[in-house]
């Protein structure tokens, strides 16, 4: 009975609370977010970005990200469908509208994965998320990472390099993040992403198990 008004009070709402996950490219986000999907697919779901920016070997289109020209995001962006947008290495990215609205109407937790201007564009909206940022030990460790991954040009691989430096300081701002995980180890960085999420896991399961 209670589960049942629970329920119903919790749809009447905006469904649970979206989770922002930022950090220098190459930090190791996306193996991250895969393991979380993988795990709980029942809880959260992926809000897949556009992107100008040619696909990578295995990347898919449509769930990887919307691979779009520049001409058709500009286009995208002049109708307002973007709840933020930014120029990332070169190429522009964005949060369109429906990618959120899609998980929310599955009533999945929406993760974003966005880097820091796209953070700074979320805080001043109503989203709400809960703020993550995964940074790698070291630049060091972060360049090594990123040479070893073979996806970048030596200037892709450059910029990549001078936006994580400004990444990791902001990271230190007072506030912005509500969590901070350093990946160093991989189990370890993903047990505390899950330790973070466990309170916002169990209330959907909750909620999901009981509609
Ligand atoms: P990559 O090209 O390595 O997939 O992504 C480059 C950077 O763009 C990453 O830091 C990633 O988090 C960020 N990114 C991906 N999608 C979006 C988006 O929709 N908005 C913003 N602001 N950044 C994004």
């Amino acid at each position: 009975m209670f589960m049942r008004y629970f329920a119903r009070f919790y749809s009447a709402m905006a469904g649970p609370r979206p989770v922002v996950l930022s950090g220098p490219s190459g930090a190791g986000k996306s193996t991250l977010l895969r393991k979380l999907l993988k795990e709980y697919s029942g809880v959260f779901g992926f809000s897949v970005s556009h992107t100008t920016r040619n696909p990578r070997p295995g990347e898919e289109n449509g769930k990887d990200y919307h691979y779009v020209t520049r001409e058709a995001m500009h286009a995208a962006i002049d109708k307002g469908d973007f709840i933020e947008n930014a120029e990332f290495s070169g190429n522009l990215y964005g949060t369109s509208k429906a990618a959120v609205q899609d998980v929310k109407d599955r009533n999945l937790i929406c993760i974003l994965d966005i880097d820091m201007q796209g953070v700074r564009n979320i805080k001043s909206t109503d989203l709400n998320p809960i703020y993550i940022s995964i940074q790698p030990p070291s630049l060091d460790v972060l360049e090594n990472r990123l040479r070893n991954r073979k996806t970048e040009s030596e200037e892709s691989l450059q910029k990549r390099l001078l936006a994580a430096k400004m990444d990791m300081e902001f990271s230190k701002e007072a506030g912005v993040f509500d969590v901070i995980i350093v990946n160093d180890n991989l189990e370890d960085a993903y047990g505390q992403l899950r330790d973070a999420l466990l309170e916002e896991i169990n209330q959907v399961k909750k909620v999901n198990m009981s509609s």
